[in-house]
């Protein structure tokens, strides 16, 4: 089999490393024996749902962050199609961020995300929040560690799940003890530098979840 992997406007959305989540992903399908295909969706292009296994959506600055959240619009039937489907998204910082309803950055602006996931993510102001971060996910017993830096406060809408529960660090609003979300297969996070160097067992578990959606999916 190949995996088919999308990076959603990797051209845009990679502050901080994120791409480094992709190379993991990569090394870990070598492991595992399975070939692996990588194509950038970015402005103008179309994204047909069923081409792909796996969505990678790094963090942007605010200024890539309104350009793509202009273009994601027409691409947001098929991105919540294959979400609703079982597809498996990574997505980090700015990518999480666009997948909920919206985004208010530090200029006061709402950006508009499709709204794929039920939760929002406002301003705070001269303040980011910056530094390690570790949080533990109930349901698999794990603990992943990383670090952060946004400035963007984001709200779980009843029934999301975090990634994990906050041990140490700021996590999604530094209120709730929250941080990313994990919805169908959706893992949405706030680490950068990237998430899945320094937790494998994520990189795994992402790519098992890629391969059962591969061999189920109905073309
Ligand atoms: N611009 C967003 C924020 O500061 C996302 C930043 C990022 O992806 N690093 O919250």
């Amino acid at each position: 089999m190949k995996l088919k992997i999308c990076h959603l406007y990797g051209n845009l959305m990679n502050t901080y490393g994120d791409n480094g989540n992709l190379l993991m992903l990569k090394h870990h399908c070598k492991l595992k024996g399975i070939e692996v295909e990588t194509t950038i969706i970015s402005i103008g292009d179309k994204f047909n749902y069923h081409e792909f296994d796996l969505i990678m959506f790094g963090g942007g600055q605010d200024y890539e962050q309104k350009i793509v959240a202009l273009d994601m619009q027409s691409k947001k039937d098929q991105l919540i199609k294959f979400i609703n489907s079982g597809g498996v998204v990574l997505g980090i910082c700015g990518g999480f961020q666009l997948l909920g309803h919206y985004y208010i950055n530090n200029k006061g602006e709402k950006i508009q995300g499709i709204s794929a996931i039920d939760y929002y993510t406002i301003n705070q102001e001269n303040n980011r929040y910056v530094g390690d971060v570790e949080i533990y996910n109930e349901e698999f017993d794990e603990t992943y560690l990383g670090y952060e830096n946004h400035s963007g406060r984001t709200f779980l809408g009843e029934g999301v799940a975090p990634l994990g529960k906050v041990v140490k660090g700021f996590g999604n609003n530094s209120e709730d003890y929250t941080e990313g979300c994990h919805y169908k297969n959706v893992f949405c996070s706030y680490f950068h530098g990237p998430l899945l160097v320094k937790n494998q067992h994520l990189a795994d578990r992402i790519i098992d979840l890629a391969i059962d959606y591969h061999y189920k999916k109905i073309y």
